[in-house]
């Protein structure tokens, strides 16, 4: 689908292709580390031109004679995401000295070989802050939310604290191990889930309510080390599982939700309205807590369901999800679910803004996953930098597509915008140094008509992204001639 991938036809429009933008009087030059719709997206975008060739850090790797990113002898850490060692930057060499990208789709690993010894010129762009580890690290971004939410409590007081109870309680493996059965006893019978706290796509998770079931497990997970490849032993989280999801249709599900971070300082927040709810394909049971199929709702688990149907598939949009729950309870009800989602996201960010270190080239595109539970609250499960762009089907192809197209287009190197816009396509600006209301508190979520809340949040709701760049574009151009 990559070259030929048919472009929306706003962008096709004359004013799209006589583009000049920021860059100057020439294409915009990107690079991209995926072979996904994220590809595709960047190479249908009129005035946007692949740059071939290895990327620096393999040009890097074959000078200092050391293994290439992602390789698995590197020593580097990888994403603060898998073993963490003695981490030593390559020696500085002249990167990018030639400018050759103003836009870099990149890799973690690539980021984390390269960004202390890089140079960026004024104009570039480059996905992924330096330490976005801290809030995509099971372990920290639940330490990050603890300390933020003590702070709180000390500075606004307890009720204040309250805004934060959104995450399971969770304790990190093996330096709370203590503190963790003291919990455990303290609640006979509850379900607990093991998982590593830097891994991703379900792998390596149990769940268990036996303290034995543990014990087992960090007797063989703690052992001296014989196994020469690991380092160190793996960093995992125990979690209280939510016994208690919403279900439907007897299945459990949780919510992927994209929000885009383009600065941590002002921190500056823009949220994309579609999403998708993904369903496990088994019926929630507690009886089976060692079924992945029935407890853990990811899609790379799921598509190994000896009876998943690759057609049907275990996805919702979120509008739909936000539809059924409507219909089901009630637009204030529902409205209530929401407005938590948004507490999470911002609590979230705001937990590591003194911490991630803020780069005015830097941007990330963060995949929240929550959980609502039978009382309708919704859960923090975790969150990634480098949610899924591989799409599951034609929808889910349309979704990715557009979110990516209307995230450069928040980023707008092209120059066609004001910088004053709340929305942009699917994007709407959720937080700018402090929360952004809607431009009409009465506006209207279209899914069935009722008033949403005054904050300029749309989860869920219908997304005419189409409609309002067109509308944008020919504002913003308006606004610019006078
Ligand atoms: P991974 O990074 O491996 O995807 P997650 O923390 O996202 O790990 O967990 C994987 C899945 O397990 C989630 O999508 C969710 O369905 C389920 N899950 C994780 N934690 C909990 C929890 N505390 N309670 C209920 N379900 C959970």
């Amino acid at each position: 689908m990559s070259k030929n991938t048919r472009v929306p036809g706003y962008m096709q429009s004359k004013a799209a292709r006589n583009t000049r933008g920021i860059i100057g009087d020439r294409e915009i030059r990107f690079k991209c580390s995926l072979q996904n719709t994220i590809l595709d997206v960047l190479r249908g975008r009129p005035g946007w031109q692949e740059v071939p060739g290895p990327n620096i850090q393999q040009q890097n790797s074959q000078q200092n004679n050391k293994p290439a990113a992602g390789s698995q002898t590197s020593t580097q850490p990888q994403d603060g995401k898998g073993t963490k060692t003695g981490y030593q930057p390559v020696p500085p060499i002249q990167r990018n000295s030639d400018g050759d990208w103003d836009f870099y789709w990149c890799d973690r690993e690539w980021l984390h070989q390269n960004y202390d010894t890089m140079f960026l010129h004024e104009h570039q762009k480059i996905l992924h802050f330096r330490n976005h580890y801290e809030l995509t690290r099971k372990n920290l971004m639940v330490k990050n939310l603890k300390r933020l939410k003590k702070q709180t409590e000390r500075e606004q007081g307890k009720s204040e604290g309250l805004s934060f109870d959104f995450h399971p309680t969770t304790y990190e493996l093996p330096s709370e191990y203590h503190i963790f059965v003291e919990e455990f006893k303290r609640n006979p019978g509850i379900t607990w889930i093991m998982k590593p706290a830097a891994k991703s796509q379900g792998k390596g998770i149990f769940l268990f309510r036996r303290l034995k079931d543990i014990t087992d497990w960090k007797k063989g997970e703690y052992q001296p080390l014989t196994d020469t490849t690991r380092e160190v032993p793996e960093t995992y989280v125990v979690q209280r599982y939510i016994e208690n999801p919403y279900l439907i249709g007897g299945r459990k599900f949780d919510i992927r939700i994209y929000v885009l971070v383009v600065s941590y300082n002002p921190l500056k927040v823009w949220l994309y309205r579609d999403g998708f709810a993904r369903f496990s394909n088994t019926r929630f049971s507690l009886d089976s807590i060692e079924d992945a199929y029935v407890h853990l709702t990811n899609v790379s688990v799921q598509k190994n369901a000896p009876d998943y149907d690759p057609e049907k598939g275990c996805k919702w949009s979120t509008m739909r999800l936000r539809q059924y729950l409507t219909a089901k309870h009630g637009s204030e009800a529902v409205k209530k679910v929401f407005k938590g989602i948004d507490n999470i996201i911002t609590k979230g960010l705001q937990s590591v803004q003194k911490i991630i270190i803020n780069d005015k080239h830097c941007f990330e595109m963060y995949g929240y996953d929550i959980l609502l539970d039978s009382d309708l609250k919704p859960w923090l499960i975790e969150i990634n930098a480098s949610p899924s762009l591989t799409a599951s089907g034609k929808e889910d192809y349309e979704l990715k597509f557009g979110l990516l197209n209307d995230l450069l287009n928040v980023l707008d190197l092209e120059n066609r915008l004001t910088g004053k816009e709340k929305r942009i396509g699917g994007w709407d600006l959720l937080w700018d140094d402090g929360p952004v209301l809607a431009d009409d508190g009465n506006m209207e979520c279209t899914t069935n008509g009722t008033s949403v809340t005054t904050a300029n949040s749309f989860l869920g709701c219908h997304n005419d992204r189409k409609r309002q760049l067109r509308e944008i574009y020919t504002s913003a151009q308006a606004i610019k001639k006078t």
